[in-house]
C-alpha cells in the first residue's frame, strides 16, 4: 500500500508523538514540538529598530526635536513610552510629535525614562504645586 508523502510524513509524526519525540526532528520531547523546532517555529524576531520615517509621521517639521531625538537615541518607540508612562500610544505621539504637553505625573515618568530633568524639554514648566 502506497502512501503520498504528506501521509507517510503525517504517520510518521503519529509514531514519534507515541514514542515521546518530537513530531518534527524525533528528538526526546514531551511535548508535540521540542524546544528548538518550536522555537524555530515562532515568528521572526521583529526588526531591528529603524528610526521613525518622520515624513510619514510629520505633516511639518517638528518645531522641538528634543524629545523626539532622545527617543530615538535611547531605541524607544511612542509604544514603549505610552507603556512606561501609563498612557495611550496616541498622547505618547502627541507629545512626542504635536508639543502636548504631559500631566505633572506623567511628566516625571516621561524625563525618568529619557534621562533628562523637566526643564529640559520643558524650561517653563508649571507645576501646580510642589516639585
Ligand atoms: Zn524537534
Amino acid at each position: 500500500m502506497a502512501f503520498s508523502a504528506s501521509e507517510s510524513m503525517k504517520k510518521l509524526r503519529q509514531e514519534r508523538r507515541k514514542h515521546g519525540q518530537c513530531a518534527q526532528c524525533g528528538n526526546p520531547s514531551e511535548k508535540y514540538l521540542c524546544e528548538r523546532c518550536n522555537g524555530m517555529r515562532k515568528k521572526p524576531e521583529p526588526k531591528e529598530f529603524r528610526e521613525y520615517p518622520m515624513q510619514r509621521k510629520l505633516k511639518k517639521p517638528l518645531s522641538d526635536r528634543r524629545l523626539y531625538e532622545d527617543m530615538i537615541a535611547q531605541e524607544l518607540r511612542t509604544s514603549d513610552i505610552a507603556a512606561y508612562c501609563g498612557v495611550t500610544q496616541r498622547t505618547a505621539e502627541k507629545w512626542i510629535f504635536e508639543g502636548s504637553v504631559p500631566h505633572e505625573e506623567r511628566v516625571t515618568k516621561l524625563c525618568r525614562l529619557l534621562k533628562r530633568e523637566v526643564e529640559y524639554y520643558y524650561p517653563l514648566y508649571k507645576w501646580s504645586s510642589k516639585k
